[in-house]
């Protein structure tokens, strides 16, 4: 026994008896699960308070990256390995008579975001930790995450997650740290001493942030950071009045009502709810957060005018943009500096990552809203924006037209705040997140403000943690690189290009063949036991995993396998074995994307229970998507599919861990896809569909349907399906899917079909050539490496942060 797993079995025991107060005979898999997370928090505090100590002294820049959401998924794994305690851990646990691998099952995922922002949130923290970056995330101790699906009748049904209910053993609350924030009031007018105008913000209701410490431990280096998120309760004077009045009950309610803030994640990806509560979660993230920077930063600094020099703000997306008005708040209402002293240390401070090119998700908010909840932060947008178009019109006297297309202020009457304008205006630097996007942000989303400021517009392109998307998920790859290249891969992820040398050894790629059957064989085991499907892992597992949206286009993907089906079943076609999965959420409220999980269900049922088509195809929607199944998944994939329509997909991440596990992609010139086809070789990639260009150009000609009503006959019969009764006797449920399709398709599904069929067909060809499909394997995991979330992170650091590292 090693003396580290002798001592990491005292500590579990201590834990087991002291804080959970449970005997060992007694102890569940849970309790072991709690004891042994706890014992790993222990090491992470001390890390932690050390590095904390370190980053001080050596005065280090400091990085608050702010997100509305963190999708980690599971931890204990992760800081086990991070840590290198996961042997000694497995020992320890296994000696005091329990499974390891069941113990590591026991954990519920901490599904606090919707899908690939979330994620990037969580692979960046994981990375600036390993980068030994003096920073923190911060976000929303949400007690529901995101809904938990299940299928019945073929349709999403949601059930509430409450991953929090047995107390996350990873959160360290602070009872002792509550945070004050206000909301709701009025604005009195009024004059300082001097005569000059000084409104006082009054009436205001408090809410109360505690703050929730997650620790997060760079890979095998000495730096551990915090993700801190912030939970609402209501504050005892809440509403003193009144109690005062005597209206006890109306008093607890309202108190009650203050502590919903942090209940529940909303569940949208890429649409908007424009729902009170979600304004007041942002608002709630950012007034906690900025409270914190400045408690930090007194605790090192005096001067507030270099905050600059020690503070970067980074913004996920605009929904936490309103830091950059509490920032000017803070600045003027309480540090009284003068406005343009206060607008330059809020530029230099904060920057902003864009995430959407859909006009349709860029956040709005109606002036009214924040009139009654944040009335002097609407004061400040107003006097941002005066000052702001005011320099426009003196700088650009003859394009008037600038006044209107830069405003913070969108329409006349119902006025709305434009949150992307906002968080342009309040940073310095403005992100995207793949090459692709990033110019499509200059030249189509917000061109005028490209116009004014092109310096402020930069690239930094998406990337995944090689230890939770490679080594963890993949273990049996994972010890394949360590013999082929060492143990340093997992910090410096371009080592992989060694492999390069060995994609003609055929023993080489044997072996990589070897690992992807063994994932499949695992992946199989799963979907027979929960689905009662069998799987043949020597068939082509074809993936299509991420959220359920209509310009992610599961829709091509699904009627490309409709077409295989009645091509086998009415022409008497034969294929080589085919095994299509799907996976993801749909918004509760996006009622495409719900009938698109329906169809996708109702296709599978009758092609999994068709005799004629046993041993050709399978098609199963896994329940449940979330951080954990995809770690199943993604070692077990030949085919990646990411086929969204071109110019939709800022960047897309799945792709990039797809790659890296050695899948090839089928995908369209879109987001990330075309720098992901550029590093593996355009041979080892399956391009197809029209440009973003094409479909802009095919948009505005109103074509997308043409091939439909014109063209080719084949194509009407397979879109003809979802209503002839092939799949269901219910002739008008997927009549919905059908009139887009045909009529109003804004995703251009038809028109990309022939070529994606085609692809198909090229890449299913290529499948039977067992030994040539793996070489293309290996050249996609040995030119995956500049896909790193820590290369991303350098970027930030150096291009926006002004930090080396
Ligand atoms: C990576 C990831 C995503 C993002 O997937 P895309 O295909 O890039 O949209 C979403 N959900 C989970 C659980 C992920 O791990």
């Amino acid at each position: 026994m090693s003396v580290i797993s002798r001592d990491l079995r005292a500590l579990v025991e201590e834990q087991l008896k002291y804080t959970l107060c449970v005997s060992l005979n007694k102890a569940t898999n849970g309790d072991v699960f709690n004891a042994v997370a706890l014992a790993v928090r222990y090491f992470q505090q001390d890390q932690f308070l050390g590095s904390q100590a370190r980053q001080r002294a050596e005065k280090k820049k400091r990085v608050y990256y702010l997100s509305m959401e963190f999708l980690l998924g599971q931890s204990l794994r992760n800081n086990l390995m991070n840590m290198n305690l996961l042997n000694d851990m497995r020992q320890a646990v296994n000696e005091l008579g329990f499974d390891f691998d069941n113990i590591l099952d026991e954990e519920p995922d901490a599904a606090l975001g919707n899908g690939g922002l979330g994620r990037l949130a969580a692979c960046f923290i994981d990375s600036m930790a390993t980068l030994d970056i003096a920073a923190s995330g911060h976000g929303i101790k949400y007690e529901y995450g995101l809904f938990r699906q299940s299928f019945q009748n073929e349709q999403q049904i949601e059930h509430p997650d409450d991953w929090h209910s047995m107390h996350s053993p990873w959160l360290v609350e602070h009872h002792t740290q509550p945070m004050l924030i206000p909301i709701g009031g009025y604005i009195e007018h009024a004059d300082d001493v001097n005569g000059n105008y000084n409104p006082m913000w009054l009436g205001w209701n408090t809410i109360v942030g505690i703050p929730n410490d997650y620790f997060v431990s760079g890979y095998r280096g000495s730096t551990t950071n915090k993700l801190r998120l912030y939970s609402a309760v209501a504050s005892n004077s809440f509403n003193i009045h009144i109690f005062n009045r005597g209206d006890y009950i109306k008093a607890v309610s309202e108190k009650i009502a203050s502590e919903n803030i942090s209940k529940i994640l909303y569940p949208s990806d890429e649409i908007l709810t424009g729902k009170e509560l979600r304004l007041t979660q942002e608002y709630f993230l950012v007034a906690c957060t900025l409270r914190d920077i400045f408690r930090e930063y007194a605790e090192t600094e005096a001067d507030i005018s270099l905050l600059p020099q020690h503070v970067a703000i980074q913004l996920n997306d605009t929904h936490p943009a309103l830091a950059v008005v509490e920032l000017m708040r803070m600045l003027v209402d309480e540090y009284s500096l003068p406005w343009p002293q206060a607008w330059e240390i809020t530029q230099k401070t904060c920057a902003y990552t864009n995430h959407t090119l859909m006009p349709e998700a860029l956040e709005t908010w109606p002036v009214a809203l924040f009139e009654k909840l944040l009335p002097r932060h609407l004061q400040i947008i107003f006097e941002i924006n005066h000052r702001f178009l005011d320099d426009v019109a003196t700088r650009w006297p003859d394009r008037p037209h600038l006044l209107t297309s830069l405003s913070l202020f969108a329409g006349d009457k119902d006025k709305h705040i434009r949150m992307a304008n906002l968080a342009i205006v309040g940073s310095h630097c403005v992100n995207g997140v793949a090459m692709l996007h990033s110019e499509l942000i200059k030249t189509h989303l917000v061109p005028d403000f490209y116009f004014i400021t092109p310096e402020k517009f930069i690239n930094q392109t998406n990337g995944v943690t090689p230890r939770r998307w490679l080594q963890q998920a993949n273990p049996n790859l994972a010890a394949f690189l360590n013999q082929q290249l060492g143990a340093r891969w997992p910090t410096d992820l371009h080592l992989l290009r060694q492999l390069e040398k060995k994609a003609d050894d055929a023993g080489v790629v044997d072996q990589i063949r070897a690992i992807k059957f063994k994932n499949k064989s695992a992946l199989s085991q799963i979907v027979s036991q929960h689905y009662g499907v069998t799987l043949d892992p020597m068939a082509m597992f074809d993936c299509q995993v991420k959220r359920i949206h209509e310009y992610k286009r599961q829709l091509l993907n699904i009627l490309h396998v409709i077409a295989l089906y009645l091509d086998i079943k009415e022409n008497g076609k034969t294929i080589a074995p085919k095994v299509h999965l799907f996976a993801g959420k749909a918004a509760p409220g996006y009622r495409m994307a719900k009938l698109i999980i329906q169809l996708i269900n109702t296709v599978a049922k009758k092609i999994n229970s068709d005799p004629r088509i046993a041993g050709q195809l399978k098609v199963v929607f896994l329940e449940d998507y979330k951080v954990s199944l995809a770690e199943s998944i993604i070692p077990a994939t030949d085919l990646s599919e990411q086929i969204s329509t071109a110019g939709t997909e800022a960047s897309g991440t799945s792709n990039m861990k797809f790659a890296l596990n050695g899948a090839l992609t089928i995908g369209t010139y879109d987001g990330a896809n075309i720098e992901i086809r550029e590093a593996v070789g355009k041979d080892n990639f399956y391009l197809f569909g029209a440009t973003a260009e094409e479909i802009t150009k095919s948009r505005r000609e109103g074509n997308n349907n043409l091939l439909y009503h014109h063209g080719n006959p084949q194509i009407a019969h397979i879109v003809d399906a979802l209503i002839s009764g092939v799949f269901t006797p219910d002739h008008d449920l997927f009549a919905p899917l059908h009139h887009m399709l045909t009529a109003a398709d804004n995703y251009c599904h038809l028109l990309d079909f022939e070529s994606y069929c085609q692809t198909q067909q090229q890449a299913m060809a290529d499948f039977e050539h067992p030994r040539q499909w793996h070489r293309k394997a290996l050249l996609n995991i040995s030119r995956m490496g500049e896909f790193s979330s820590d290369r991303t992170i350098q970027g930030y650091a150096k291009d926006i942060w002004g930090i080396n590292c």
